[in-house]
């Protein structure tokens, strides 16, 4: 906890006691019928404990970021949201039926800011490591999806209300609580706010049990009715649906697009040249039938994925390009800090691998690139973090895994899911599909090395398992080298030896008999491994709700009267580049204003012509508010002027020049800086009169 926080708290709970203590001496006085002044003199002091609580309330309320700051952040989120969806960014789908929770539409500017950011991914990932893209079906048979793991596993634990059937997430409920009771109410001890804190920090490690014995522990009931609510369940995320007509071939709404990529390793190997590294990318849709979506387009039931995998050997995860992002320095969050109750710290990018709190090199190039992808985009450094999954958290196959955090109106929303997911994926599908999913390091001379053989005796362990036999092979087979040679060990000195069946969920007597473990020297030419993956997963609709609420802001209008809403999207994002506008409504003006428009075009620059008579001011903060960042102004027959959108600065370029100069800062040769001493200002006069 804040030691600020720690100290308001408990100053307030002393303050709490002094103040009841005064209560009842001013009632001992009354009741012992005290003198009139000395009863007044206790009354006063006992007020000025009271005001002393109010102030101390006030500051522990600004510093756990509760009371004002908390409607504060509410009321910023609506004015972000009514410009969003007064200006058509996005729409709540199928809106004149009263619309579906979960699904939203992306209007003309939102549509615009997606397909750039999704250029920009393409630019900063796939033409950068020359990735290879792939577009795979949404619509994903049955078999893939077991293999998988999604299933079986892929599910988020549920409570209903008793009463009315209602469901909820039953992590969201606790979290809610424990917010809830940490912002709102200031008499909880530094015991307990600190209680509250460890639960919202492991949250997400809570296995099923343990979030149903807090959410009875608090006595937590359905928001909505107040209902008492069932155990936690778990709930399958996916939709799912049939193939074909004869309702037989079962499928699902893929929910995430990895897995198309892992069907395709083979032929993507082989299409590279049988070479590892390499990476995959797909860009596609990805479908949860989420519980209770809220938090508008942060948690929705059908949105836009960018997924990244790239295969490695896992015996050699260093990556060539990592110098280039070793310097970068940035807030991290890892799994100790989180645990010990700290907050983020900006931690060299280099340090965190060579200190191995990244697990390795790949893993740290890909957070190095993820962070300039989205401080390039416009998300604030200082909103942004990066924060090491809990150790249940992440998936027991997984070697490390790191969400890039932007905090928002919400509070910190994982945007990109950053893990180092080892071989299951390929593995889980070798084994499936029969088809081997593998790499091969072919040795320039053969090599002598001594491998392990173990042969499980399949006759003795039928006996002994009998319809348990299977797993007991299986894993078996899959005892790395150190628990083999311990079995070795065990079976040669003592005959048995206990042995862990995952999959059985239980410990058997392996005896003497029933494998044979043993070490031998081979001849190999070659190297055949499955590759590891570090997959970079960006949910796309959510790192551009936090986009517009990191790029907005109001401005005082000049006269003074009016909040004017901005999106300081740059230049990259923004949905239209510049506007060009005629500033009175004349033939000659407007002729100009088509002939811009049309070099415009030609460049290859979004934009609007605005030849309505509208002035001119209110055309800027009609623009201002889709964050189009060049407004071009024809007042003249030879000469126009652009103008800047934050800094309202205005420069004079010949009529000739003006496309070519709008198009250089929008595709980033060029600074605006640059434009600006390169050319002469014009000062708004009269023409800014009403903006
Ligand atoms: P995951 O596979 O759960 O790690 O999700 C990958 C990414 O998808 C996350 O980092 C989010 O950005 C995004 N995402 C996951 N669920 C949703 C959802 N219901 N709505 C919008 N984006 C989501």
């Amino acid at each position: 906890m804040d030691a600020s926080e720690e100290i308001l708290r408990k100053t307030l709970a002393e303050k709490q006691s002094a103040i009841e203590a005064h209560g009842n001496a001013v009632r001992a006085l009354k009741a012992a019928g005290a003198a009139k002044p000395e009863i007044d003199a206790a009354i006063e002091s006992l007020n000025g404990l009271k005001l002393e609580k109010t102030s101390i309330e006030r500051q522990l309320q600004a510093a756990i970021g509760g009371g004002d700051s908390s409607l504060n952040r509410e009321a910023f989120r609506q004015a972000v949201v009514n410009t969003l969806e007064r200006r058509l960014f996005y729409i709540p789908s199928f809106k004149i039926y009263r619309g579906v929770a979960g699904l939203y539409d992306y209007g003309p500017p939102g549509c615009a800011v997606k397909s750039n950011v999704l250029a920009f991914w393409r630019q900063h990932f796939v033409l950068e490591e020359n990735m290879l893209e792939v577009d795979c079906p949404c619509v994903t048979p049955e078999v893939v999806l077991k293999a998988s793991g999604h299933v079986d596993k892929f599910t988020d634990l549920m409570v209903k209300d008793e009463k009315t059937g209602t469901c909820y997430r039953a992590d969201h409920l606790l979290k809610d609580f424990c917010n809830e009771k940490l912002q709102k109410d200031l008499s909880i001890s530094t015991e307990k706010a600190a209680e509250l804190k460890h639960i919202l920090a492991v949250l997400d490690d809570l296995s099923v049990e343990e979030l149903g014995a807090k959410l009875k522990e608090y006595g937590i009931t359905a928001p909505d009715t107040k209902n008492p609510l069932s155990d936690p369940y778990p709930f399958n995320l996916m939709f799912q649906t049939s193939i074909g007509p004869s309702g037989l071939s079962p499928g699902y709404m893929r929910p995430e697009t990895a897995q198309g990529i892992f069907v395709n390793f083979k032929d993507l190997y082989y299409y590279n040249g049988n070479k590892l590294p390499f990476a995959a990318a797909q860009i596609g849709q990805a479908f949860r039938n989420e519980i209770s979506p809220r938090q508008g387009l942060l948690r929705v039931r059908e949105f836009t994925l960018a997924e990244i995998e790239h295969f490695v050997d896992p015996e050699n995860k260093f990556h060539p390009k990592f110098s280039e992002v070793v310097n970068l320095e940035f807030l991290m969050f890892p799994r100790e800090e989180q645990m010990s109750g700290h907050s983020a710290k900006k931690i060299p990018l280099g340090e965190a691998v060579s200190r191995g709190i990244v697990n390795n090199e790949t893993l740290g190039y890909f957070i190095g690139r993820v962070y300039l992808f989205l401080t390039c985009l416009g998300i604030d450094k200082d909103r942004l973090r990066f924060r090491q999954h809990l150790a249940n958290e992440m998936a027991h196959y997984a070697a490390d895994c790191w969400d890039a955090e932007i905090e928002c109106s919400y509070g910190w929303i994982e945007c990109v899911g950053i893990a180092d997911r080892s071989a299951y994926d390929l593995r889980a599908h070798s084994e499936k599909s029969g088809v081997p999913l593998v790499a091969q390091e072919k040795f320039p001379e053969p090599r002598e090395v001594e491998k392990l053989v173990i042969n499980p005796v399949k006759k003795e362990l039928g006996l002994a398992f009998k319809g348990n036999q299977k797993m007991v092979v299986e894993a078996l087979e899959a005892m790395n080298e150190k628990e083999a040679l311990e079995m070795k060990a065990a079976l040669e000195s003592k005959g048995e030896s206990e042995f862990n069946v995952c999959t059985l969920g239980k410990n058997v007597t392996i005896k003497k008999n029933m494998v044979a473990i043993s070490k031998e020297i081979k001849k190999e030419h070659q190297r055949v491994f499955t590759p590891s993956v570090i997959e970079p997963s960006f949910g796309i609709g959510r790192i551009i709700f936090c986009l517009f609420e990191h790029s907005f802001y109001t401005r005082l209008s000049k006269a003074g009267d009016e909040q004017l809403n901005v999106f300081r999207f740059p230049p990259l994002v923004a949905p239209i580049k510049c506007t060009v506008f005629p500033l009175v409504q004349q033939q000659h003006y407007e002729e100009v204003a088509k002939v811009i428009s049309q070099s415009l075009t030609t460049a290859g620059i979004s934009h609007k012509i605005d030849i309505t008579g509208t002035s001119i001011g209110k055309r800027y903060a009609r623009t201002d508010e889709l964050g189009v960042p060049f407004a071009i102004t024809v007042d003249s027959t030879s000469s126009v002027t652009i103008r800047e959108r934050d800094s309202k600065d205005q420069v004079r370029v010949s009529v000739e020049e003006a496309a070519s100069v709008v198009k250089e800062v929008t595709d980033g040769w060029r600074t605006w800086t640059d434009v600006w001493s390169t050319f002469p200002h014009h000062s708004s006069g009269s023409v800014e009169a009403d903006e």
